[in-house]
């Protein structure tokens, strides 16, 4: 066993952690709960739209109904007088008669205004019950999914930092010089710094060395600091 050994071990925990961190960021429920999310503001939008169009349908209605009240009225009020036998005018009574025929006939029309109002009054009033329901239903799936994305993460930060706490102590024993080389690597090559060198091929890259380069490697002190030609990660001998 080198320190080259040691440093494979500080590898395989970092590359555990790793995974683990990208395993925390791609939990399927947290996917879910974003597009759960994205799902819910659009319907926020929509809702507020069928709000406003609900409220103009139910004014609308109103105030045709406040018209047909009055009309109403007014023709109470004619007939009221007309066989009141106070009006006794032929001429008077015949244009009390020709009003009372156009009030009726307008009200007739009102009437279907009004149950037209009602009908699309209905409409929007069933597409904002739509949309409520729906988005009931993403509330309580928003909760649930919250719920599984902080159960799936307290999880994987288990396993972290245990991970995390395996890694302190397998760096221990490797000299500073080499911690600072394999940041580097680390950092400059997608986190693997040190690899196995495993029948004259690099783990790291997965390129087989030249056969005259493994010969070479072979014959190099076990301690001494060998890397891959062709992706300078530090080899590991086996
Ligand atoms: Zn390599």
């Amino acid at each position: 066993m080198t320190v080259f050994h040691d440093l494979l071990k500080v590898q395989e925990h970092d590359t555990a952690a790793d995974r683990l961190r990208h395993r925390r960021q791609t939990l399927p429920e947290l996917a879910e709960l974003v597009a759960t999310e994205d799902e819910l503001s659009r319907l926020e939008t929509r809702l507020a739209e069928e709000g406003v169009k609900a409220a103009e349908a139910a004014r609308h209605q109103r105030r045709l109904e406040g018209e047909l009240a009055l009309l109403e009225s007014k023709v109470s009020e004619l007939d009221a007088k007309l066989y009141s036998g106070m009006v006794t005018v032929p001429r008077e009574l015949q244009a009390m008669q020709t009003e009372g025929a156009a009030m009726r006939e307008r009200r007739a029309s009102l009437e279907d205004e009004v149950l037209e109002a009602m009908d699309a009054r209905e409409v929007v009033d069933g597409q904002v019950a739509d949309l409520e329901r729906r988005r009931g239903e993403l509330d309580g799936q928003g909760v649930r999914l919250r719920a599984a994305v902080a159960e799936g993460q307290a999880g994987v930060d288990r396993e972290l930092v245990e991970e995390l706490a395996a890694r302190e102590v397998a760096v221990e024993s490797i000299p500073a010089d080499l911690t600072t080389l394999y940041e580097q690597l680390r950092a400059r090559l997608g986190g693997v710094a040190a690899a196995p060198l495993v029948n004259g091929r690099c783990g790291g890259c997965h390129l087989a060395l030249p056969a005259t380069e493994v010969a070479r490697l072979r014959k190099e002190p076990a301690e001494s600091l060998v890397r891959c030609e062709q992706c300078e990660r530090i080899l590991v001998r086996l």
